[in-house]
């Protein structure tokens, strides 16, 4: 049995999700329903990290109890699967699900059993909004380059996992290509630090630092789990790697791709920490790992702690699910940052969802009643001057796929965009209203029909992008048992913009759908 595993990243929960990690979800799921929709067996994984010192710090911070704090907040991220749609199989949370604390225990056990954990005294200076250790000369002016805070000094004995010794293996497995990194930046950016010298990283902190919140070293009840350790492992231990069997041969040890995406802030950890990990444990490392820029909100990093967020769920709420998914796929370069603006994704739904493919199919139906009744047209073969339409609708189902294989979802919906445009300019040459009123009923059936040909495509090509508006497509191009479309209706409404600058005041964000 063969298949692919898709991942997000399992936010900390110490904030409610931010659009940043919407994106995530949105991609992956997009990766996830095409390759369903091509008969490929999938699993699409995301979940939270609970165990984290920030959840901690902010739940003391709140005056909540770490429980509450981490429920309230995780359940906000997991609930995203509603508003955007995203059809997960599976979500992990590393402090509550059952399969987690035994699998990271049995993944430490089995990284213990190669040679690779060891105690040692260390001293060094630790960011908790990273939740990592820095060397001096990381730092900016002494300060966190990520947070601008001063890190902590830490000085304990902690559990160490012997890192240096995989660099050899890490590299190898990079340049041959088993394990790919994309974009080339980020590849090249794992090679240099590889190259750079890989140094054994703490694995544990005293269970005091920890304030007791995380899971205990097997063996070792004063130290905790190292968080990225425990995290990382969630990739595992959601295929119940702690008792082995079905799930993790089916989708990892099996699996034809293990395909991980990130933010490129956690690559090092994912790309560097996580393969050197399973080559430890005697796993398989994952076959794909794709990288994804920063949002910014009008130019401002959009993250959890810099308090300049966009709510996901008050834009879905105010612009509706397929508006939100259209932006992230539309407008975000492959890899790269990008800046949102509601009038970005406003201008972008009305544009192209409402104006192109909303109003083409609206033509296309209508006129396939006006003119035929309502029946759909079957032949298509002398359709006048059609060859720039038929080659956006022969040549997509290619550039989809190979858009898809580079995690170029711009790309992969641009392909979409082309036929609903050659659509409408097709519409406008053909003139079949003209065509009607001349009584040339051959050409403009073959028209009519090349028009439905057209929709039908783009809402099958859509699933995977909007399933939402994409049903809807293909709901009113299909027939009924009489050969006969749906009356038309407006499947993809206008936006009407909010009457005030709302730009970055997110909780205060209106809108209403015209119907
Ligand atoms: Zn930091």
């Amino acid at each position: 049995m063969t298949g692919t595993y898709i991942t997000t990243t399992i936010p900390y929960v110490n904030a409610r999700p931010h659009l940043g990690f919407a994106l995530e979800l949105v991609q992956a799921d997009v990766l996830a329903r095409y390759r369903r929709g091509n008969g490929e067996q999938v699993r699409f994984q995301t979940g939270t990290d609970d165990n984290s010192l920030k959840n901690v710090l902010a739940a003391q911070a709140a005056g909540v109890g770490v429980r509450e704090f981490v429920d309230a907040n995780a359940a906000a991220f997991t609930g995203l699967a509603e508003p955007l749609n995203l059809s997960v199989d599976d979500l992990i949370r590393t402090s509550s699900d059952p399969r987690h604390k035994e699998g990271v225990e049995r993944f430490w056990k089995a990284c213990a059993a190669s040679g690779d954990l060891y105690r040692k005294h260390y001293e060094g200076l630790y960011c908790v909004g990273c939740e990592q250790f820095y060397a001096s000369a990381e730092l900016a002016d002494g300060r966190c380059p990520d947070h601008g805070t001063v890190p902590d000094l830490v000085s304990e004995e902690n559990w160490f996992f012997r890192l240096s010794r995989y660099a050899g293996q890490l590299r190898d497995l990079i340049q041959d290509g088993s394990l790919r990194i994309e974009p080339a930046e980020r590849r090249n950016e794992v090679l240099g630090l590889i190259d750079g010298g890989l140094e054994d990283f703490s694995v544990s902190r005293g269970i005091e630092r920890a304030h007791g919140w995380g899971i205990p070293v097997p063996g070792d009840p004063n130290q905790v789990i190292y968080v990225w350790w425990d995290a990382l492992g969630n990739y595992l231990t959601a295929l119940d790697y702690a008792v082995g069997g079905e799930n993790l041969d089916r989708w990892w040890t099996g699996a034809t791709r293990r395909v991980h995406l990130l933010g490129k802030g956690v690559l090092r950890f994912h790309a560097v920490y996580w393969p050197a990990m399973l080559l430890s444990a005697g796993q398989a490392v994952p076959t794909d790992i794709f990288v994804h820029g920063y949002l910014t909100e009008n130019g401002r990093k959009i993250s959890k702690s810099s308090g300049a967020t966009v709510d996901p769920y008050a834009l879905v709420a105010s612009y509706g699910t397929d508006a939100v998914r259209w932006w992230l796929l539309r407008e975000v370069p492959r890899g790269a940052d990008a800046d949102f603006t509601v009038e970005r994704l406003i201008g972008r739904a009305n544009d192209e969802l409402a104006n192109g493919i909303g109003n083409l199919v609206n033509r296309v139906v209508t006129m396939i009643h006006r003119y035929r009744a309502g029946r759909a047209p079957a032949d298509r073969a002398s359709a006048p001057d059609s060859e720039a339409l038929d080659s956006a609708v022969r040549n997509a189902p290619g550039l989809i796929a190979g858009a898809l294989e580079d995690f170029d979802f711009r790309r992969a919906t641009e392909a979409v965009w082309q036929i609903a445009d050659e659509a409408n300019r097709y519409v406008n040459r053909a003139r079949p209203w003209e065509l009607a009123k001349a009584g040339d009923s051959a050409t403009l059936d073959a028209v009519l029909s090349a028009l439905l040909l057209a929709c039908q495509a783009i809402g099958a090509h859509l699933a995977a992008f909007l399933p939402d508006a994409a049903a809807r497509i293909t709901g009113q191009c299909a027939t009924d048992e009489a050969g006969l479309l749906p009356e038309p209706a407006r499947l993809l409404p206008r936006i009407v913009p909010p009457l005030q600058d709302h730009s970055g005041a997110s909780g205060h964000l209106s809108a209403r759908a015209l119907h």
